[in-house]
């Protein structure tokens, strides 16, 4: 029997609609490209996302189509966000760090016939405007900053001026799509993830619920992690869910102007990748101390150093530990403390933070083995970690191969990760399975020997990568980025690994690099670093 309740569609023009109304005093702070800092609360985003969705429909959007963007974090960019699907049409955001010919792919794949840009971007899209399909462009900025361009671009500002500012969004099925992100290529061509408004909305509730208590009432949050990234965390759902201000950083990521932004606009809470981290970190200790408000840390996207994380607690910033992918929204899995775990010591507590957390609500969890064998959740057993919920990619916009390959017969998604789960949901990622250490027939985990490197003071960034090898068939190597001048010796960094692995599993040889490469989305490039030490000779088979 059906119950008598309403079924309303989670649509999310429903959210904007909801902060304008109930969080009068919340705000979108932007440090804009144009150099000024810019300020407007949800109502007014509301009103511009109004005028932008009717210019959206003069221009002849409408439902399904591709609508891109190719931006910084800042107010122009959210109310794209929330235009585009609040009509039908998609958002596809474009990460600005692909390569062009994977922009030239994507843009292709997607069929985006729209695309807003920022100004930094412009002279970029005039140059590979001749391999993207046919598309009209539109700059985000007023006509005083209007550049000269050959893209016969529109104007952003003028394109919503004098336009009504209110209206009753279209109503349609929650199932429809709203968003499109590509995973950034890491693992092979980029694949697009093609969100609904149902899966955004519930995504949205389930950060909430699991992260409302830990970010306070109407928090200022800092999004760090880019709009073209993940979903952006699902930040431009929650922080309307939940009244939080935004606090949009543009271009400038350093340390630096982190640590500036977050002082001035009294930042509570700020999500990004470890690397981010890493700089605001030592921009802390240079300064003495954290930005004054500051107090929480949201880190995903690659593991965090155990020893980071203790810096941050050193200074009263409490760090939580997500798990997530482009495919699951992105958030599978947070390490918000119980208040029976935030009463540990020190050292437990550390080894709980340096975990991924526990599941999210609604994101189910299993661990299968090398034998094809559900393994128990002890929080030993090790194998690829698959998940299913309404949060989690079904298939790929427009990819049947990959549609095919990503969900298991039990209709269970493979997200080619290796990890332990224990009986409390704890879910703790072990590696990558393509950059697991196959040592004679055991795993070694480039994760593990990472954070221990990583926490000796002469090491700034490492990673570790698998050399082939005659008898083991994989040894690890490691490679380096110094903190300073002293270059530590391989038998020095291993000190920090003694009480912690088996010596089988300390890395054969260190070589030394002035800078990591690093993926588009801010992750040390293994595939780079494998491709440049393939010829490397370890020390054993010279
Ligand atoms: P890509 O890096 O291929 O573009 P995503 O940005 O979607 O793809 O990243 C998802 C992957 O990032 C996960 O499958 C996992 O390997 C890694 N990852 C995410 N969060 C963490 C974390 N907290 N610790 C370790 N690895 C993580």
């Amino acid at each position: 029997m059906d119950g008598l309740m309403m079924n309303r569609p989670l649509l999310q023009s429903g959210v904007l609609d909801f902060a304008a109304e109930s969080f009068p005093a919340a705000e979108i702070v932007s440090r804009r490209v144009e150099g000024d800092l810019h300020r407007q609360s949800w109502a007014q985003t509301r009103e511009r996302a109004v005028q932008l969705s009717f210019a959206l429909q003069d221009m002849g959007v409408g439902m399904g189509d591709r609508v891109a963007t190719l931006a910084w974090n800042g107010h122009r960019h959210l109310e794209i966000y929330h235009a585009v699907p609040g009509i039908g049409a998609i958002c596809h955001t474009i990460n600005p760090r692909l390569s062009p010919e994977q922009m030239a792919f994507i843009t292709h794949h997607a069929g985006d016939g729209l695309l807003f840009t920022d100004l930094t971007f412009v002279p970029l899209l005039e140059k590979l405007k001749d391999q993207l399909p046919p598309m009209r462009f539109v700059i985000l900025t007023d006509r005083a900053h209007m550049p000269e361009n050959t893209l016969d671009a529109l104007c952003y500002e003028e394109l919503l001026q004098g336009r009504a500012t209110d209206r009753d969004w279209p109503e349609f099925p929650e199932t429809t799509a709203s968003g499109l992100c590509y995973t950034s290529g890491t693992t092979g061509d980029p694949k697009g993830t093609l969100y609904t408004h149902r899966s955004n909305m519930l995504h949205s509730l389930a950060t909430a619920a699991v992260l409302g208590a830990d970010l306070g009432v109407q928090p200022r949050i800092l999004p760090v992690v880019p709009l073209f990234h993940v979903n952006a965390w699902g930040l431009p759902f929650t922080c309307p869910l939940i009244g939080a201000s935004m606090v949009m950083p543009g271009p400038h990521l350093d340390g630096a102007s982190l640590w500036d932004l977050c002082q001035t606009e009294g930042v509570q809470s700020a999500w990004g990748v470890p690397t981010i981290w890493q700089g605001l970190h030592s921009e802390m200790l240079a300064r003495g101390g954290k930005p004054e408000a500051l107090r929480h840390i949201v880190v995903g996207g690659s593991a965090m150093p155990r020893s980071l994380i203790e810096g941050f607690e050193k200074l009263g910033i409490d760090v939580n530990h997500a798990w997530g992918m482009t495919e699951t929204s992105p958030l599978g899995s947070q390490g918000s403390l119980t208040a029976d775990k935030r009463a540990l010591p020190l050292d437990q507590r550390m080894a709980l933070k340096q975990t991924q957390g526990r599941r999210v609500f609604g994101v189910d969890m299993k661990i299968i083995g090398d034998d094809g064998q559900r393994q128990s959740h002890d929080g030993v057993a090790m194998g690829e970690l698959f998940v299913r919920g309404n949060t989690v990619a079904s298939g790929y916009y427009n990819n049947a191969d990959a549609s095919a390959k990503a969900v298991d017969k039990e209709g269970w998604f493979g997200t080619g990760d290796i990890a332990s789960i224990s009986p409390d949901s704890t879910l703790t990622l072990r590696d990558r399975a393509k950059d697991l250490i196959k040592s004679g027939g055991e795993w070694i985990s480039s994760i593990d020997v990472e954070n221990l490197a990583v926490s000796h003071p002469d090491v700034a960034q490492c990673a570790v990568i698998a050399m082939p090898h005659p008898k083991w068939d994989e040894r690890p190597l490691l490679v380096v980025k110094c903190a300073g001048t002293a270059r530590p010796t391989l038998e020095d960094i291993c000190t920090t690994m003694d009480q912690h692995l088996a010596k089988w599993q300390f890395p054969d040889d260190v070589v030394y690099v002035d800078e990591m490469p690093m993926t588009a989305t801010g992750k040390i490039s293994k595939l780079r670093l494998r491709e440049q030490f393939k010829d490397h000779v370890l020390p054993d088979l010279r």
